[in-house]
């Protein structure tokens, strides 16, 4: 390089250095045509329904859906935007009009420090009870807008080395012998494979998967659905023999004194989903469960969900990171945070027929995290 250009590139280099946005987050932010409010120094959010269509019928223990409700949000700042989601399974209670009549209530405007997190989330938790995915979706959003002012991704800003991120579970779900055949064939690039339980046909699924993929590890998950703490006793001893690492929520959310009971006796680990939300949930649960399944539409966000594995390892208990069905957005904010985790189940994403972003990528079944500033998630265009 002659004396000239080095003089030229170092002088682009001071410039950037210089300025309080950085350059290339400024160069990329406007590229995305995020240019909506371009100067406003205010936080502006929007918002819009979106509904998710499944690419298979999704059977549980409890109930089966085609489609899942989702409202999609924006923050916007100084020409940044950050992308933000509120997704809601029928069983957290939310529902489109629940979410956008608390994101209509909302005074963001008031803040002008988008840096000022606290501040903020305490504002919008203050404004209401529950309307936890409704929570996140700010709190997603947020971090998306801060990262991208940053020009980092999370998993870098929290100091997180992206080759610790675990490998992900691909999802089967409760089905015909057939369809359960065809699942498990896409599921072969996966290192770890998650099992629906909790109806009587159980053992058959698991008997499959091992037919076809004889080492795979196995995990599972009853969303409720045992009934008898002898049974699921049983249960527990014969997938231990089958390479299974966990059980996730066995029981009702409320029977505390069976999953303790069950807890004590079991080979494997439980794991609770259904039976918490929040970070003062979990102290209650040593003794009762080994661990806890995270997930950002209970947690009211990243925020929170940081606290909760620092408390959660504190506590000595496992942490599983888990997702709802979601576009890329809500999945690769989780998965920023995935190598602090024991276990994640972050597959909603690719349950969907109609993601709206490209974000993190599984490769050879690991999750795999991105340099993009914010939450590491593009649009896709037309979307
Ligand atoms: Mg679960």
């Amino acid at each position: 390089m002659d004396r000239r250009k080095f003089l030229a590139s170092a002088g682009l280099g001071l410039m950037a250095a210089a300025s309080p946005l950085p350059l290339e987050a400024v160069t990329r932010s406007r590229r995305r045509g995020n240019t909506r409010t371009s100067g406003s120094k205010k936080l502006k959010l929007s918002f819009f329904p979106y509904e998710l269509q499944l690419r298979h019928a999704f059977n549980l223990a409890r109930y089966s859906r085609t489609t899942t409700p989702d409202v999609q949000v924006t923050l916007e700042w100084d020409g940044y935007v950050g992308y933000g989601e509120a997704s809601m399974p029928p069983y957290l209670g939310e529902s489109v009009d629940s979410v956008t009549k608390f994101l209509g209530s909302l005074d963001l405007g008031q803040f002008t420090d988008p840096f000022r997190i606290e501040d903020i989330l305490a504002y919008v938790d203050s404004v209401a009870p529950n309307n936890r995915a409704a929570k996140a979706s700010v709190d997603i959003a947020l971090h998306d807008l801060l990262g991208k002012i940053m020009g980092q991704p999370w998993y870098k800003i929290w100091g997180l080395d992206p080759a610790k991120a675990p490998v992900t579970s691909f999802t089967i779900g409760i089905d015909t012998e057939e369809v359960v055949r065809k699942k498990v064939e896409e599921a072969r690039p996966y290192k770890l494979i998650k099992v629906k339980m909790g109806l009587d046909n159980d053992q058959q699924t698991v008997e499959i998967i091992r037919q076809m993929m004889p080492d795979v590890p196995i995990c599972v998950d009853c969303n409720q659905g045992w009934k008898d703490k002898e049974h699921a006793l049983d249960m527990c001893y014969w997938l231990k023999e089958r390479n299974c690492v966990f059980v996730e929520q066995p029981f009702d959310k409320e029977w505390n004194d069976e999953t303790a009971w069950l807890r004590e006796r079991s080979p494997l680990p439980i794991i609770a989903d259904e039976a918490f939300q929040r970070l003062p949930d979990i102290v209650r649960f040593k003794g009762i469960y080994d661990g806890i399944n995270i997930k950002l539409m209970k947690s009211t966000g990243l925020h929170e969900a940081y606290k909760m594995v620092t408390l959660a390892r504190a506590l000595d208990m496992k942490v599983m990171l888990g997702c709802m069905t979601e576009t890329s957005c809500a999945v690769t904010a989780a998965a920023n945070l995935s190598p602090l985790v024991d276990f994640a189940d972050l597959d909603g994403n690719l349950l969907i027929a109609n993601d709206r972003f490209n974000g993190m990528t599984v490769e050879n079944g690991k999750i795999t995290l991105h340099d993009i500033p914010g939450l590491g998630i593009t649009p896709i265009p037309g979307k």
